[in-house]
């Protein structure tokens, strides 16, 4: 990966909070945190048993507070800051580890813990506190707020800001991810069809590996301050 970049989209994935001691999504058994994947991250499994969900998302938002974000976020951070070129950060996490490492600018494309969105609506309104008490929304006052959470079968958001980036970007980098999600498993696909050069961070090959010119294997507190060094020094000298 020698030549540099001028315009550069990072996707993140589960992987790069792992290490913070946020559980990945374990995609072989289907479970996340011991439940069913259908059961606390679909539409159907919310309108089944809302409850469930929205106790399995309070917890997820408050065990936030005992995590804190590791170098791979602060290193993404410093690139935000740092790279003199375009950059668009897009993440799978609803975490909040990007924003607490420093990061000014993220996509959440799966929605964020801290946010509630209102069913009756529509509107999205900054999060801290448990949902289960169905507590009224601040805007409307109906009293059907669910986390702001995109879940399977639901639409991502932003994609055509995504698309547009994929399009136009010389550098795709996929970091901690699965590439079992899609759509963003896909943007790997679409970013090389644009001619970009594609590299992957990841602990292991993921199942679109063969897909990126370059893959990366180890820990995403190693790979990725040691990726940014890399393209911040490829500025100065280039
Ligand atoms: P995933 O769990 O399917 O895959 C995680 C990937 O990260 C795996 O390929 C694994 O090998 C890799 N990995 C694990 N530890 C790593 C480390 N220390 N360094 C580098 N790579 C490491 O995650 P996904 O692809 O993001 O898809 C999961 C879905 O579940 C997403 O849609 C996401 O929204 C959601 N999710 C989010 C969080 C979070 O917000 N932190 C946590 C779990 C699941």
């Amino acid at each position: 990966m020698s030549a540099s970049a001028n315009s550069i989209v990072i996707l993140t994935g589960a992987g790069i909070s792992a290490e913070s001691g946020i559980d990945t999504f374990r995609s072989a058994g289907g479970l996340w945190e011991q439940h069913r994947v259908e059961d606390v991250a679909t539409p159907e499994g919310f309108a089944r048993d809302p409850h469930l969900v929205l106790g399995f998302y309070d917890m997820r938002r408050a065990a936030l507070a005992g995590v804190e974000p590791n170098p791979a976020h602060v290193a993404l951070a410093r690139l935000e800051r740092e790279f003199a070129g375009e950059l668009l950060l897009v993440t799978q996490n609803v975490d909040d580890l990007h924003e607490r490492g420093g990061a000014a600018r993220v996509l959440h494309m799966h929605g964020e813990l801290k946010s509630a969105l209102c069913s009756a609506c529509g509107m999205r309104s900054r999060w801290e506190a448990p949902l289960i008490d169905r507590p009224p929304c601040p805007v409307c006052q109906a009293r059907h707020l669910r986390p702001d959470v995109v879940w399977f079968g639901e639409m991502p958001y932003r994609m055509e800001t995504i698309y547009a980036a994929l399009e136009t970007c010389d550098l795709f980098v996929s970091i901690g991810t699965s590439g079992a999600v899609y759509p963003a498993a896909g943007f790997v696909a679409e970013a090389r069809a644009n001619g970009a050069r594609t590299l992957e961070l990841n602990l292991e090959p993921s199942e679109g590996s063969r897909l990126f010119h370059e893959s990366r294997l180890g820990p995403a507190s190693a790979l990725v301050p040691a990726w940014v060094e890399e393209v911040l020094s490829r500025e100065t000298s280039g």
